[in-house]
């Protein structure tokens, strides 16, 4: 099928992985996708999806320009063919935009190196998105290569809420600062709800729940506060990362412990949240242990919920209110279990759910609240490739 309408491929690159998606930004469609994994790897996989078709190879692929070359010759044999589908950008997703960057930018020479300047901030991430920002320059020379970055929408916070009480001195030498993180996802939501509602002048709480996980105040559409930190480590508990934990905690696994700062920072991000307290990261494992009578489990729902009412609370008092909350990303999205835990536990701000509208599963945009909640809530499925198509577009 040929579209009139002019696409973006979208690029989300991993120190071993190769995400994409060629999206029709006009029309929300999303035209081909696919992953190449384990690149580097004796044996690497892509899978590749267009239409009802979906291609899977197994074998070894170097490094991400090999990878991105296989990607464009299996959409050559099996489509889409790019020229069909007037692919006028590549549009890449970059974890750290520092201080530098509060929307897309273009993607130059100058850009480029500051997105490695930033990789001290995100050692994991952003040299691996210059791993296929500078593939793809070089294999796709005629399309402008936009950079989206996840900290972006969040350079509107307030000074006092993205400033830590550190030694300022301290602080600015070395970057130490709230930046959040997840800001594609939490914009595009938090802007699909005014869309929905017809209205900007709104206060909102948009919680991201996945297996990474964040919460964002959204006032007036300006992001004003948000739980991830100077790295996604801070805030809620996720599937493998511990969220909010006393600093001090460091100190004592390091000299009574005995752990590495290595040791430290793997049982932080890798092996804490759910996977920390029950042994799984999934949630739905998680939740069918609860319903099983596991009580590590259930512990574990417990903490997510009291993490989730401290947020919403300490959000409606810094917005003075609040008028929407919205759930998106695959446990937001999905698990209407912890929607209706999370939502008695909000009784007090006038929360109330219509269950059946809950517990109804779909990829729209919804209202799940009953007509006189005080509180809007809804569930709006996260789009990131998509946003990230769209703010490429709107460069150019
Ligand atoms: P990420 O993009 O951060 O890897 P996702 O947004 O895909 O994560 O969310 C993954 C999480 O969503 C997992 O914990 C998974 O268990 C959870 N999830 C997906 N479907 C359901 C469901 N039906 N019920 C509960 N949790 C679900």
């Amino acid at each position: 099928m040929k579209t009139t309408h002019r696409t973006v491929l979208v690029i989300n690159s991993g120190s071993s992985s190769l995400k994409y998606q060629l999206v029709d930004p006009d029309s929300s469609a999303s035209i081909a996708s696919g992953l190449v994994e384990r690149i580097g790897e004796p044996i690497s996989a892509l899978e590749h999806r267009y239409g009802e078709e979906t291609v899977t190879r197994e074998e070894p692929i170097a490094d991400h320009t090999q990878a991105l070359r296989m990607v464009l010759s299996i959409c050559e044999e099996v489509g889409p063919n790019f020229a069909d589908y007037n692919v006028v950008a590549a549009g890449h997703r970059v974890v750290q935009g520092g201080e530098h960057f509060d929307g897309p930018a273009l993607i130059d020479d100058a850009t480029r190196n500051l997105i490695e300047e930033l990789s001290p901030l995100a050692p994991l991430h952003n040299p691996a998105h210059l791993k296929g920002i500078d593939v793809a320059r070089e294999l796709l020379p005629d399309v402008p290569h936009v950079a989206v970055f996840d900290t972006a929408f969040f350079q509107s916070l307030p000074a006092e809420a993205c400033t830590y009480a550190l030694d300022q001195e301290v602080a600015k030498k070395y970057a130490v600062r709230r930046y959040g993180a997840h800001g594609t996802s939490h914009q595009y939501v938090s802007s699909l709800v005014s869309e929905t509602l017809g209205r900007v002048d709104l206060k909102q709480i948009v919680l991201h729940l996945g297996n990474g996980a964040s919460a964002s105040a959204v006032v007036d559409g300006q992001a004003v506060d948000t739980s991830m930190g100077l790295t996604p480590l801070e805030g809620l508990v996720m599937g493998t990362r511990c969220g909010d934990i006393d600093p001090a905690a460091v100190f004592h696994l390091y000299r009574v412990g005995g752990m590495s700062i290595d040791e430290i920072d793997t049982l932080f991000n890798k092996a804490s949240g759910l996977k920390g307290l029950t042994g799984d990261n999934d949630m739905r494992v998680v939740r069918s242990l609860a319903d099983n009578g596991n009580e590590d489990a259930r512990l574990a729902l417990d903490v997510v919920l009291h993490r989730l009412v401290k947020y919403v609370g300490s959000y409606t008092a810094v917005m003075g209110g609040i008028d929407v909350l919205t759930f998106t990303a695959g446990i937001g999205e999905n698990d209407s279990d912890l929607r209706r835990e999370l939502c008695e536990r909000l009784q007090y701000l006038g929360v109330k759910l219509d269950l059946e509208k809950n517990a109804v599963r779909s990829k729209q945009p919804r209202v799940i609240s009953t007509p006189d909640s005080k509180v809007l809530v809804m569930v709006v499925p996260t789009n990131e490739e998509l946003a990230i198509a769209r703010q490429a577009l709107s460069l150019l």
